[in-house]
């Protein structure tokens, strides 16, 4: 794998859980904005549940002074809207990662430059490579179903060869299967 992909595909953090990371090591780091995605990071696939701890996070973040922006490819805008709502923050919908309209949407609103900024998501292909493209940093974080579903299965399996091949070894602890590996 050449250099230069294999830069944008290997996650500057990644984490089982988003509620574990360190904000006060982050604040520190001098990040000041997370773009988030939705989809089984911070809720289950078009639920607009978020978990407790998962809120809890979000909001010691916010009170610490980070810039929160959702930027989801969702495609259901009301959906993301609730969500974002009930997180008290904004949120971009049918966004298209990882090419970098959302993403730049994001970084205008949060008036922050993409040093400043970490996207944080499930997915290689969308979230750490549109973000990592832009010169953010990225954290890859273990989707929160419990079960994926074969389609589901299947590309987190792509996904995770291509980490392999990055030289990294991702969170997916989402599939029992993915804990042999
Ligand atoms: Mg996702």
């Amino acid at each position: 794998m050449p250099p230069a992909l294999k830069h944008l595909l290997a996650p500057t953090y990644t984490f089982d859980r988003v509620e574990v990371i360190d904000l006060e090591g982050w604040w520190a780091a001098g990040l000041r904005g997370m773009i988030l995605d939705v989809d089984d990071t911070l809720t289950l696939k078009n639920s607009a549940l978020v978990a407790p701890p998962v809120q809890a996070w979000l909001k010691q973040a916010r009170q610490m002074g980070f810039h929160c922006y959702i930027v989801s490819n969702n495609r259901y805008p009301r959906h993301i809207a609730r969500v974002a709502e009930t997180l008290e923050m904004e949120g971009l919908a049918q966004a298209r990662k990882p090419f970098s309209p959302g993403f730049l949407q994001a970084l205008a609103a949060m008036q922050l430059s993409p040093e400043q900024v970490v996207v944080i998501g499930d997915r290689l292909l969308t979230d750490i490579l549109g973000g990592a493209w832009l010169g953010m940093q990225t954290c890859l974080v273990a989707p929160v179903t419990s079960q994926p579903k074969a389609l589901k299965r299947l590309l987190y399996g792509f996904e995770k060869g291509l980490s392999r091949l990055a030289g990294t070894r991702p969170p997916f602890s989402a599939d029992s299967s993915d804990s042999q590996t």
